[in-house]
Order: C-alpha cells, then sequence, then structure tokens
C-alpha cells in the first residue's frame, strides 16, 4: 500500500519540501507519495479528522499553522513546547503526534558543514527574536558553551524570547555588536534581513576573531549579503539551505522508515528549483 505524507500551509504552492521528500522516496525506491496541501485556517480541524482516518502517515506543516496544530494534536513533545512551534505530524493508531524538527536541521547542517563547531565555548550570537531564533536558541543551549547573545531590532521582543528559555543568554539592540564581537565564535542571522537583497548596515565583521564561524538561516538568496561579506573577510560560512534539506530527515524516517541522507544531488536538485523561482 502506498505511504502518503504531506506538507499543509496556506498557501503553499511555493514549499520546497514536495521536492526533498519526492527526491527520497525515489532515490530509496519507496512506494509513497508526499503531497503539498493548501489548508486555509478554518479547515484546519476538518484536516485533523482527515489525519486520525489513517490515509497519511503523517505530514510537515507550514505557516500559518505551526502554532495552531498545538491545539489539534493529540500529543506534543516536550521539544515543539519549547519552541513554541510544530513543524512535523506522525499518525500512529489514529493518533497524531507533533514535534520541532527545525532544531535538528539547524544542529544537522552545522555538523554536516562545520564540524567542531560546536566545540568552542565563545560567546555565540543570534540576530533576530522570532520562530526561527527560538529553535536556534534551544539548539545552542544543548550543544554549545559559553553564553549566547540574542541582538534584535525590538529589544522587548529579545528580552521576552530569552525569559522564556532558561540558559546563559542576554538580549541586547544591534548596537551592542561592536562590544560583543572581539569574544564571539559563532554568528548566527535568523532575522529576514538578507531576503530581497536587504543587508545589516550596522555590522562590522572585521571586529570578529578570524576564526569565527557566520551561519545564516535565510537561504533566498543563497548567498546572503551577510554571508557574502564575511566570506569576503575571510571568515567561514555556512549557508542556510542545508537547514532546510536536514529538517526533513526526521520526518521522512518516521513516516516511509529510513533514515535519508542529505546528499550533495538532492541539494543540487533543490538549489536549482531556488533559481527557477
Ligand atoms: P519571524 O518570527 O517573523 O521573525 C522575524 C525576525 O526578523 C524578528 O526578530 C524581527 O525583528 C526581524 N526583522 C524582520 N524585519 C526586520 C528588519 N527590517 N530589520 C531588522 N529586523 C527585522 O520569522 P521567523 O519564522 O523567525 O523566520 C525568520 C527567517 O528565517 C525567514 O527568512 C525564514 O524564511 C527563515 N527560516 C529558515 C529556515 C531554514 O530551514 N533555513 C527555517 C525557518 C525559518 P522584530 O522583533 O524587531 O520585529
Amino acid at each position: 500500500m502506498t505511504i502518503k505524507a504531506f506538507v499543509i500551509g496556506h498557501p503553499i504552492a511555493h514549499s520546497r519540501s514536495p521536492l526533498i521528500h519526492g527526491t527520497w522516496l525515489a532515490e530509496y525506491g519507496i512506494d509513497g507519495a508526499y503531497e503539498a496541501i493548501d489548508v486555509a485556517p478554518a479547515d484546519l480541524p476538518a484536516f485533523f479528522e482527515r489525519l486520525r482516518s489513517g490515509e497519511f502517515a503523517g505530514g510537515n506543516v507550514t505557516i500559518p499553522h505551526k502554532e495552531a496544530v498545538f491545539d489539534l494534536c493529540d500529543s506534543v513533545d516536550e521539544l515543539a513546547r519549547l519552541i513554541g512551534a510544530v513543524n512535523t505530524l506522525v499518525v500512529s493508531d489514529g493518533k497524531v503526534h507533533g514535534t520541532n524538527s527545525d532544531y535538528l536541521g539547524f544542529l544537522g547542517n552545522l555538523d554536516a558543514n562545520a564540524p567542531g563547531w560546536s566545540d568552542g565555548s565563545d560567546d555565540a550570537l543570534i540576530i533576530g527574536a522570532g520562530g526561527a531564533a527560538r529553535a536556534v536558541l534551544v539548539a545552542l543551549r544543548r550543544r554549545r558553551g559559553g553564553k549566547v547573545h540574542v541582538l534584535n531590532r525590538t529589544l522587548a521582543n529579545a528580552q521576552a524570547l530569552i525569559a522564556e528559555i532558561d540558559g546563559p543568554f542576554e538580549a541586547h539592540g544591534f548596537d551592542a555588536f561592536a562590544e560583543l564581537a572581539p569574544r564571539t565564535g559563532l554568528v548566527v542571522n535568523t532575522s529576514a534581513i538578507g531576503m530581497h537583497g536587504s543587508r545589516f548596515d550596522w555590522l562590522d565583521l572585521s571586529l570578529l576573531p578570524k576564526n569565527a564561524l557566520v551561519t545564516d538561516i535565510v537561504y533566498t538568496p543563497l548567498i546572503t549579503p551577510l554571508l557574502a561579506e564575511a566570506r569576503a573577510a575571510g571568515l567561514h560560512i555556512v549557508d542556510g539551505l542545508g537547514m532546510l534539506l536536514h529538517q526533513a530527515v526526521p520526518g521522512f524516517a518516521a513516516w516511509f522508515g529510513i533514515t535519508p541522507q542529505v546528499t550533495p544531488d538532492l541539494r543540487a536538485r533543490v538549489e536549482a528549483a531556488l533559481d527557477r523561482h
């Protein structure tokens, strides 16, 4: 019997998830299907009833449903609760379980592209304090020593974020960068800056130690202005596409029973699809 999975969102046409999971289904010769389904917010409860009927093994959840599905799931794990968003659903015995794989996507990307990145105990700096920053903060807390400084345009949002998650965290405005940079080993941009050519005009990368790692979770464009400037400054960089690819691994494994590999071929296919849009 064909095993079916999905991604739901509204709109959903932009999603790269069907390409990622479709590539793996073909590669591993699995009798499975992965489809994008547009579900309007008002139709979410009915969709969950469809899920409980056993039609799907599970699926992904994207904007605008990542918070709304909390109340509809039969169980949500501690990780998703801490991060405040569910992006992966697994159906078992008519019950829907929710989890979050963005955290593993962030870790998987750095583990693959910057081995040893979590060995340091120097400080890390996260730019942005939205939904994605929560997953990154939880990931850094679990894997890396040192303080984590959250810099955000709206200081109150950074303060609210660190108040909700235990750890050696500090909230700042952007003006703190110059003072913090010399003892920073890792910079992660989780803000929307970098999309549509937008750039940081307050960030002097020459203040960072020469061995600092700079990563951006924005992946359209693949090389954001931040990454281009960091590379030009001789710093090590990791782009955000790997996070998207690695966050897909746990869902695929749960639904289809095989832990898939993030290969250069998969990456090249998704990169080509990004170029077409
Ligand atoms: P979000 O919850 O809307 O948060 C947006 C953040 O960006 C906030 O901190 C906001 O600051 C800041 N921001 C927005 N516009 C800004 C501007 N003009 N100047 C300065 N700061 C600005 O969004 P999110 O869900 O965290 O997603 C953020 C980005 O991560 C998106 O581009 C998304 O595509 C990307 N993402 C990538 C992956 C991946 O797999 N690679 C996964 C998840 C998300 P304020 O608090 O001041 O408003």
